[in-house]
């Protein structure tokens, strides 16, 4: 165990072996419908195989291959795959803000990869792609964290996790769903009822307005269903382009950039962008990426930072992309001490959802107890 923290520290704080792409400069800084399917591929054998050796923090925390070994695959990718960031093309609706609501898509419009530090911009693409890569075998089973069955639940419950965590959402959600669970029936409901239910999940009063609202919303203007458009989506009450993106991407299968507070975070430490306004950085962001994989990008970076790169103490010394993070050192290195501050089920701790996904299951992640429970 002693070996491995020493390996993990000596390739991270090497950074000029790390990679040619890695810059050397101090850092400034849910299971239903198409989303079932990206969940199926990767619980293939293989994938399966490598879930499991990946879920032990310690076997991450001291690979086998040397920082040389492991920046070779990254240079045969940077001669075998052309990367043209200034080209990337990204859909308007992306770099806009949210009062667009109603307005028509605009036609797709170019966005230029602008690095905060003084990497190229295909260095910084090819570094993002490679930290995404290894993020995906790190949580080869990363998902949405709230429990939901349909579009209507995943809107309602990603309402609700604003300002409280998705765990607390999960234990809330099955009583409000079995008392309403249509938009018709919520839309109907008695405000004071739907407060108690939803009192666990803070600021009860305020987002029992936003989900009768939506609903009477969804009603009245939709049919009843969940639109399967970011312009419809976010003329519903307490809906904004984060909540629509969630929707999207992971009831609807259409791709998109979730900018939480763990992804702004995560990003400004890996110096993607230096942006601060959400719909900038989903924008910046999204210029290093295929669109295909926003939203598994999401997910590896939003798990990565509930688990590993905390806010207050990220844990460094057991972190699988050290040797690619311009911002190691910001949190504990040392190895032992790391691997006591990483959570959920990269600790051995339950995880949020009542019921995950059997990946995650598979690859010995616990459900999360209900509500009351010890
Ligand atoms: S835990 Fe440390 S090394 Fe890992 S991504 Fe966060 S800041 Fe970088």
């Amino acid at each position: 165990m002693k070996k491995t923290a020493k390996k993990v520290t000596k390739r991270a704080a090497t950074p000029a072996a790390k990679s040619a792409e890695t810059p050397t400069e101090t850092p400034t800084g849910k299971p239903t419908g198409k989303k079932a399917a990206p969940a199926a591929k990767k619980t293939t054998a293989a994938k399966k195989t490598t879930a499991a050796k990946k879920a032990a923090p310690a076997k991450k925390a001291a690979p086998s291959k040397s920082a040389a070994e492991k920046s070779a695959p990254a240079k045969k990718a940077a001669v075998t795959r052309k990367v043209k960031p200034a080209d990337v093309v990204l859909p308007a609706d992306t770099a806009v803000k949210a009062d667009a609501a109603g307005k028509k898509a605009a036609s797709v419009k170019k966005i230029t990869v602008r690095p905060p530090g003084g990497e190229s911009p295909t260095a910084l693409v090819r570094r993002a792609r490679r930290i995404n890569r290894e993020l995906a075998e790190v949580y080869p089973y990363a998902h949405p964290e709230l429990d939901f069955e349909n579009p209507f639940q995943l809107l309602v419950a990603t309402v609700l996790s604003a300002q409280t965590t998705d765990l607390r959402v999960n234990q809330t959600t099955p009583a409000l769903f079995a008392r309403y669970p249509t938009p018709e029936d919520l839309a109907a409901a008695d405000p004071e009822e739907v407060e108690q239910i939803l009192r666990p999940c803070g600021f009860f009063r305020a987002k029992t307005r936003s989900v009768i609202g939506l609903s009477k919303s969804l009603v009245e203007n939709f049919g009843g269903e969940v639109p399967g458009r970011l312009e419809d989506l976010v003329t519903l009450p307490g809906v904004g382009r984060k909540t629509a993106f969630v929707v999207l991407g992971n009831a609807y299968g259409r791709p998109g950039i979730t900018v939480d507070t763990h992804f702004q975070r995560l990003v400004r430490r890996w110096r993607w962008t230096d942006e601060t306004d959400p719909d900038k950085i989903e924008a910046a962001v999204g210029a290093l990426f295929p669109k295909s994989e926003w939203t598994d990008l999401s997910h590896h970076v939003i798990w990565h930072g509930r688990r590993i790169c905390h806010a207050r103490k990220p844990a460094c010394g057991a972190c699988p992309i050290a040797p690619l993070c311009p911002a190691y050192g910001e949190g504990e290195t040392d190895p032992e001490k790391a691997r006591k501050l990483l959570k959920y089920e990269k600790g051995g701790f339950p995880g949020q959802r009542l019921n995950p996904p059997q990946a995650y299951l598979d690859a010995g992640g616990k459900p999360a107890p209900p509500l009351g429970a010890a």
